[in-house]
């Protein structure tokens, strides 16, 4: 969900959930970051792993779990996207071969080890973690991986992140979305027209269950309703920009915009949702206008400098 510098160790002590969601096909969730997900599904002889979780820790767990429980070895590891809280626990396999985007590649090269530098330095959590690219990437059109009965279908989902990748386990109709989905639509390393086409290509699926990058899975009698909630928030903080961008402060205007009043709940992953919301308005603004929304008491300061100073933070 948020770009690799956000990792932020929360609590010490690592605890998961894990469910059965069909035959030979796991979801994972941390209890510790942000309710982020990952999934396995099992073949007779070895087993695929999409995404791993925020901690070493919970990763580890996941490991534990695929390779003693279940007794098979993880074969393939599929990055949905290069954000640290998905992608940073792939060393945990280096019998696997890992599967991405292009462009996650190339973002985990380019940004993941300054990332992960900062990262360090806030925790010793990360020492031993290391940036692993994947060795099978494409951009386009779908890849197919078989695992004993099940075809998964590997495919691009952009939006969230230009890199995102999705999963469809095919006999299930069961979505493995990478952050594409997510309890509150999150475009601050994205685009919004990307995410809308998504999102309205995901509810033509005819699916059984949405396992979202984030947030609890999506049952099939929700999914049309979730798509409709997550396009009205789309729209509504679009309007809102649009809004914001004919006043002369329109910080002003943009902070009096709350989560609700588009439609979604504040308690939304964790607590998060304010905070992402409110990211998500400045980098839209930024994203439409081309420039920082000005607010009334920041006139006449250097205000971009200061921005990005703290961006850098
Ligand atoms: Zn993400």
């Amino acid at each position: 969900m948020l770009s690799s510098t956000s990792i932020l160790v929360i609590a010490e002590g690592s605890m998961i959930q894990r469910e059965r969601v069909a035959d030979n096909v796991f979801f994972f969730q941390s209890d510790i970051y942000a309710q982020v997900t990952a999934g396995a599904i099992i073949g007779p002889n070895w087993a695929v792993v999409i995404d791993t979780l925020a901690m070493p820790e919970e990763t580890l767990a996941i490991r534990d779990y695929i390779e003693q429980e279940l007794s098979v070895p993880v074969r393939y590891v599929i990055n949905t996207h290069y954000h640290a809280d998905h992608a940073w626990g792939t060393y945990f396999f280096p019998g696997a071969t890992v599967i991405g985007h292009s462009k996650c590649r190339k973002w985990l090269e380019e940004k993941g080890s300054h990332s992960l530098e900062a990262t360090r330095k806030q925790s010793q959590t990360f020492r031993n973690v290391k940036i692993i690219l994947p060795q099978i990437t494409f951009d386009e059109g779908q890849l197919s991986l078989r695992v004993g009965k099940k075809n998964l279908a590997i495919f691009p989902l952009p939006g969230h992140s230009a890199d995102n990748l999705a999963v469809l386990v095919e006999e299930d109709r069961i979505l493995f979305s990478g952050d594409a989905c997510m309890p509150l639509p999150y475009i601050v390393d994205g685009d919004i027209d990307d995410l809308v086409a998504s999102l309205k290509k995901v509810g033509k699926m005819g699916l059984e269950n949405i396992v979202q990058g984030h947030g609890d899975i999506v049952l099939r009698g929700e999914i049309e309703g979730y798509i409709k909630e997550n396009l009205y928030y789309l729209s509504q903080i679009r309007k809102a920009v649009r809004k914001a961008s004919r006043r002369k402060y329109p910080m002003d205007m943009l902070e009096e915009v709350s989560v609700e009043s588009c439609g979604k709940s504040r308690v939304l992953i964790v607590g998060l949702a304010e905070e992402l919301h409110r990211r998500n308005l400045i980098a839209l603004y930024r994203q439409m206008v081309g420039e920082l929304p000005l607010a009334s008491d920041e006139e006449d300061e250097d205000f971009d400098d200061e921005v990005y100073d703290d961006d850098e933070g």
